[in-house]
């Protein structure tokens, strides 16, 4: 039985989206990984045909869609094997943030546009010096009147380049307790004192624009908080079960990817002798063991997706699934490379970029060490 049940709406839009990307992404992908950017214009386009924000209360400028559509858009997007256009990102991640914790007038003000694509979002968090450790986070807030003023440095923030709202946490150097010294603000495009540094020059993702920023006596209004004053932390934590899970179905759905492509490969290559290298056992071996492992993670992250949506506190498991699936897709797309061989070294065969990609999976979104500690914290250890 599937542990999911995906209705003939949803089976639809999953069909649409696919035909989306086919046409309006899959072509240019190669020329997007050169200009190390996706044009803004695809984001619109995506709006337009409603795949963003699908989560999001139709009150508000969303869609109001179960979370089995946003899984679509993750998948589907993951399938094309290409990172550069971070959909779920945006509406599963940054926009859950305004959505749950925004004031009326800012869920009014963003998510329609956030929704149609004019406004692409970022989250920063990470600092030149400081990633796990956001409690030691340099970038600082006063109020200054009707304002707050930010200052400090930003980095690997994705969507950097392109995103026309970027949620910022800051600490307010005088309090105390670094639990409640955090607090996120909303900090739009062209506000004073907001800029872009150089787009980061990566190993992978080559058209996700991951860049610096920087907030130098940026002033931004008070009703740009977001959230509780002190309240960033609260805000972080409650949200990083779903961006955590995202991880997760992106990693799986890339080990997918890749077992699929490296089957059809082995069944459609013949040795010299005219026998096609599937039939070779060594290589049944590994292929028979690399699905093995796909079809674990995809059952693991499908119930952790079903009990996300009943509202279970599922912290420990999803961070033991976002240590494992990725771990997972580094290591599929690593043997992959072996099976193929030469070609699978070949930009054009669809693998390297798939190994450059998948690298960094391990590390964002909370380190798989992270991961690690935060379940041993969890289990009492
Ligand atoms: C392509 C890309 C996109 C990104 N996008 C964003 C974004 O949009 N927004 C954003 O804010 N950030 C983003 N990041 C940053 C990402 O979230 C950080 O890389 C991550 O938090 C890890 O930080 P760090 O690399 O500075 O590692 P550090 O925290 O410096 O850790 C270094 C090493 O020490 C280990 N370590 C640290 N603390 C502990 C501990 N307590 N116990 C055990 N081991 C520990 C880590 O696991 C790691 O191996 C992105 C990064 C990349 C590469």
């Amino acid at each position: 039985m599937d542990i999911l049940n995906y209705t003939d709406d949803h089976k639809k839009f999953r069909e649409d989206l696919r035909a989306f990307l086919a046409k309006e992404v899959n072509p240019f992908i190669p020329q997007w990984e050169k200009d190390h950017i996706v044009p803004k214009e695809v984001w619109r386009k995506m709006g337009e045909a409603g795949f963003l924000c699908t989560a999001q209360a139709k009150e508000f400028g969303g869609h109001g869609k179960d979370f089995l559509y946003s899984v679509i858009v993750c998948e589907e997007t993951s399938r094309t094997g290409f990172t550069g256009l971070t959909a779920s990102l945006h509406s599963d991640i940054v926009v859950p943030y305004i959505e749950t914790f925004g004031t009326l007038e800012q869920k009014k003000k963003y998510i329609p546009k956030c929704t149609s694509g004019e406004c692409i979002s970022a989250v920063a968090m990470t600092e030149p010096d400081h990633g796990s450790d956001l409690a030691s986070m340099t970038t600082i807030f006063e109020e200054d009147g009707d304002h707050y003023i930010i200052n400090g440095t930003k980095t690997f923030i994705s969507n950097g380049i392109n995103c026309g709202l970027v949620v910022v946490a800051a600490r307010d150097p005088r309090a105390d307790n670094p639990y409640q010294a955090i607090s996120m603000f909303i900090v739009e495009d062209g506000t004073p004192g907001f800029g872009r540094g150089k787009h980061l020059e990566k190993m992978g993702w080559h058209s996700q624009d991951t860049a610096e920023l920087f907030f130098s006596k940026c002033r931004i209004p008070k009703a740009n908080l977001l959230g509780q004053l002190g309240g960033g932390f609260i805000i972080l934590m409650e949200k990083l079960q779903q961006e955590r899970l995202v991880c997760a179905i992106g990693a799986v759905c890339a080990a997918e990817q890749v077992v699929e492509k490296v089957i059809e490969y082995c069944k459609n290559t013949k040795e010299p002798s005219g026998k096609p290298i599937s039939k070779n056992q060594g290589t049944q071996f590994a292929l028979v063991e690399m699905a093995t492992e796909a079809k674990l993670g995809r059952v693991f992250v499908d119930k952790l997706i079903a009990d996300h949506m009943e509202k279970k506190a599922v912290v420990v498991e999803v961070s033991m699934a976002k240590y494992w699936t990725t771990d997972l897709a580094k290591r599929t797309v690593d043997r992959a490379m072996d099976i193929v061989g030469d070609p699978g070294y070949l930009e054009a065969f669809g693998l390297a970029r798939g190994f450059r990609d998948v690298r960094v999976m391990p590390i964002f979104a909370g380190t798989n060490e992270i991961m690690k500690r935060i379940a041993a914290g969890f289990m009492g250890l």
